[in-house]
């Protein structure tokens, strides 16, 4: 498969038609804008490689125990993390369900530690309704054409990834056998 490097340089070249195309179909500068910043996004931080420490992971910096959990569940190159139709949207998934759990977090500290309250199992219920609670009225708040881009970017961004991927194995392997 194609190196960290490689994969960064076809990202950025593709980048541009991308912007191209974008535009002729929507018109429209901002949403343009927003799915090419997504496919870069999907791209460079956000790609099938999270599944291992690659150069998509690293980028992460200090939020990259993010995406530990992530590593044990899929091994490299599986169908959850290169998949072409899926694999992106279990990102999303995934990544939004540890924001969520995170928000609990934070808001179970805020209760039990700054404001007193028992630490109950109740709490701790309570404090994941809430944070699921504000995440929903998160999504349901934003743009639906906004989110649509959103999703098209980082889809296309992780999609010419494992594209390139297949093209380059498929090549090494054909070159070998002659
Ligand atoms: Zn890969």
């Amino acid at each position: 498969m194609p190196s960290g490097k490689t994969h960064d340089l076809i990202t950025y070249v593709l980048a541009v038609p991308t912007g191209a195309v974008l535009f002729l179909l929507t018109r429209n500068p901002g949403l343009t804008a927003l799915g090419t910043g997504a496919m870069l996004f999907g791209g460079l931080m956000f790609g099938p490689d999270l599944d291992v420490k690659s150069k998509q992971y690293t980028r992460w910096g200090v939020l990259r125990w993010i995406w530990w959990p992530y590593q044990k569940f899929c091994s490299h190159r599986s169908r959850l993390s290169h998949g072409i139709l899926f694999s992106t949207f279990f990102r999303v998934f995934y990544f939004l369900a540890i924001v969520t759990l995170f928000l609990a977090t934070v808001l179970y500290i805020q209760n039990v530690v700054v404001l007193g309250m028992p630490s109950t199992g109740e709490q701790v219920i309570g404090v994941f309704q809430e944070s699921l609670r504000r995440m929903l009225t998160l999504i349901h708040s934003l743009d639906r054409r906004m989110v649509l881009m959103l999703l098209i970017g980082l889809w296309w961004g992780a999609t010419t990834h494992t594209i390139s991927d297949f093209v380059v194995t498929t090549f090494k392997n054909a070159s070998r056998s002659l």
